[in-house]
């Protein structure tokens, strides 16, 4: 990070780590190889690749046959959703999801009506919390999929994946339970044998853009949303990236360690700003006692986000609207929670990492007040 800037929008993605880096270009230096060619420079580096993958599965507590690589956790969502919805099309068509989700999952669902599946969305709780008596009475025969996100990117809210998983497979066990868990890696503590399938991305977790993971249990079968070669990699042909894979098993690995103590030092600094930005009485703060403390989510009320974002980065502060990958509209995440228009049309993501100072925080807060005041004496209504 540069000496001035103050980068607070985690969620929406990280820099590369330096060690994540290195294994990045000493992969790229020293494998040239194909994993998928017979000579020994594929050998080897297919032995690396193995290897990478082996550490992940350690490290998810999976085995390496349950990971598939993809792009990041956009390919993983279409992966799972739709190569599930096609594969299992037989049995079903209906999916459950929540109003809770990614943009990303939301894409691919209306895709999926199009295809004649039928999408339900269960409702959720004031402190954005799935109703898990909505969920069991929308569970039909017909229901072959539940996709519900881990931790939200826009309120950090998490669910609780078993007792969501224990009501799912009570009703019906034959119904697969996918989570979109991109913002809960590197964040919690994350046990996959509560759901079927998860999706992952590098970029969240300090590791580099373009390369991210679908966690499938074994016994899940799905169709490739991608065709070509299927020699080592059938759900997803290609070329394995070798140097990301590397560089992916290595953000992992990083991103797992004293994760508690991370954790704890995030809690306080999030403390920090909520304390400070409650003197103003305008300010709504869209998160229950389930918001991981990585993301904090406010409504600026009176104020038109873009603009405040806008000023803010004159004093090279980064911050968020919504989700970065849905700038201007309103957040669905905050209506679902308080079904208030205004809040939703004006709030803001403050993400924190790992390697945010405390003196980042504080000068944050400064900038906040003087452009907060400015705002609200010239009256910049929304
Ligand atoms: N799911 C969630 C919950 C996310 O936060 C993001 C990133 N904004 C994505 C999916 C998309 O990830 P990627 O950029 O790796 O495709």
């Amino acid at each position: 990070m540069g000496d001035y800037m103050i980068y607070l929008d985690y969620s929406a993605t990280t820099p590369v780590s330096y060690d994540v880096l290195e294994s990045y270009n000493k992969a790229t230096r020293d494998y040239i190889g194909n994993p998928n060619s017979l000579h020994s420079l594929g050998v080897k580096s297919k032995a690396l690749l193995n290897s990478a993958t082996r550490q992940i599965a350690e490290l998810l507590n999976i085995l390496p046959s349950e990971i598939i690589y993809t792009s990041g956790a956009t390919e993983a969502n279409n992966l799972a959703l739709i190569g599930y919805a096609l594969r299992h099309k037989n049995r079903g068509n209906h999916i459950i999801t929540t109003k809770l989700e990614h943009p990303s999952i939301y894409s691919i669902l209306n895709y999926l009506e199009t295809l004649g599946f039928q999408v339900s969305y269960v409702d959720n709780d004031s402190d954005g919390l799935i109703d898990l008596d909505d969920l069991r009475s929308l569970i039909r025969k017909e229901t072959i999929l539940v996709s519900i996100c881990g931790v939200n990117s826009e309120t950090g809210v998490r669910q609780p994946l078993k007792t969501i998983r224990q009501v799912i497979k009570k009703e019906n066990s034959e119904v697969v339970f996918h989570s979109d868990l991109t913002q809960a890696l590197g964040k919690i503590s994350i046990n996959l044998h509560d759901v079927d399938m998860a999706s992952f991305s590098g970029h969240k977790i300090f590791g580099p853009k373009g390369i991210g993971l679908l966690y499938k249990n074994e016994k899940v079968e799905l169709s490739p949303v991608i065709h070509g070669s299927s020699k080592s990699s059938p759900l997803r042909p290609g070329t394995p990236p070798l140097p990301l894979i590397v560089a992916l098993s290595k953000a992992i690995r990083l991103s797992l360690m004293d994760l508690h103590k991370k954790e704890e030092y995030i809690r306080k600094l999030n403390e920090k700003i909520v304390n400070d930005l409650s003197h103003f009485p305008e300010i709504r703060f869209n998160k229950s006692k389930y918001s991981i403390p990585h993301i904090l989510n406010i409504s600026l009320m009176q104020i038109k986000p873009e603009s405040f974002i806008h000023a803010m980065e004159e004093h090279e502060v980064y911050l968020s609207t919504n989700t970065a990958c849905a700038s201007g509209e309103l957040s669905t995440a905050v209506m679902a929670l308080y079904n208030d228009k205004v809040r939703a049309l004006t709030s803001i993501r403050i993400s924190i990492s790992s390697i945010t100072t405390v003196e980042e925080i504080n000068r944050f807060l400064t900038f906040f007040h003087g452009e907060y005041q400015r705002f609200i004496k010239l009256g910049s209504r929304h």
